[in-house]
């Protein structure tokens, strides 16, 4: 895959699988802008991938940094080509002890975050003609998950923003795809309790958790001309974990 002349913002990519994500299109070639919400750290990190990278600090709730994030990134490359919506975080806990602020925040990250992203990329890109935006779901999504009711809705959510903005966008050259990832080795789940792991690794058909690695892989495939007739799609990168 080449993605020479191609430019991708990849949100919440200070750390994690959205690093990676960012690494893997740098070596592969594209303009790449690393997001998240610290200027150093994007900095640093930008300055750690070397290539075409720069950072931009963005708080993808903030409808401003994202008009900032967008125009600093045409100022320093010329276009965006593609997305992936990213920054996610957890607040979980039993629904019976969820705070409403802990459901807002996820969902105002998570969801609404990724919905403000789309609706400035699609107007850059509708008039490209051209456009790829991959949304960082989960396996939660799918299929629910005890004590990650504000998670798993705001990632069911972002399934249904998929194959909305796919049907409304198609026309116009974009697409728009999801990935559902599984069990994946970040900081994220590091902070879960061995219990919660384990349950999840004892269900993986393919006996590892999965690398960030594992799911960059498939945002290139989405975001390559290899993938141009795939619109509307959930892939999950789960090592059989939804099926077993
Ligand atoms: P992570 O916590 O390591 O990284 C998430 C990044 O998002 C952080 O750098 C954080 O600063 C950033 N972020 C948080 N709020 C933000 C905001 N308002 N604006 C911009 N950036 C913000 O998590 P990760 O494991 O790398 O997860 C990345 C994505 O993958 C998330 O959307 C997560 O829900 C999803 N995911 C992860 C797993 C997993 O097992 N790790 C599984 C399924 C889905």
């Amino acid at each position: 895959m080449d993605f020479k002349n191609k430019t991708v913002i990849v949100t919440g990519s200070g750390r994690g699988i959205g690093r990676v994500i960012a690494e893997q299109f740098v070596k592969n070639n594209a303009n790449v802008v690393v997001s998240d919400l610290d200027q150093g750290q994007v900095e640093t990190v930008a300055g750690e991938i070397g290539g075409n990278c720069i950072g931009i600090k963005a708080n993808v709730t903030v409808q401003k940094d994202i008009d900032i994030l967008f125009d600093k990134t045409r100022k320093e490359f010329g276009q965006i080509d593609i997305v992936v919506n990213n920054a996610g975080i957890t607040r979980d806990t039993l629904i019976i002890r969820m705070d409403e602020k802990d459901w807002d925040m996820v969902l105002d990250i998570n969801l609404k975050g990724a919905f403000l992203v789309t609706k400035l990329a699609a107007k850059i890109m509708m008039k490209q003609r051209y456009g790829r935006i991959i949304n960082i779901s989960s396996i939660v999504g799918l299929q629910g998950n005890a004590g990650q009711a504000n998670y798993a809705a705001s990632k069911a959510g972002l399934i249904g923003l998929t194959k909305a903005a796919a049907k409304e966008l198609a026309k116009r050259g974009i697409t728009v795809n999801a990935v559902a990832p599984g069990f994946i080795a970040t900081e994220m789940t590091e902070a879960l309790t061995d219990e919660t792991k384990d349950a999840f690794l004892n269900q993986v058909l393919i006996k590892r958790s999965g690398t960030p690695k594992d799911v960059a892989s498939v945002v290139l495939f989405f975001a390559s001309d290899e993938a141009s007739y795939i619109t509307g799609q959930v892939l999950a990168v789960d090592g059989g974990l939804t099926i077993a």
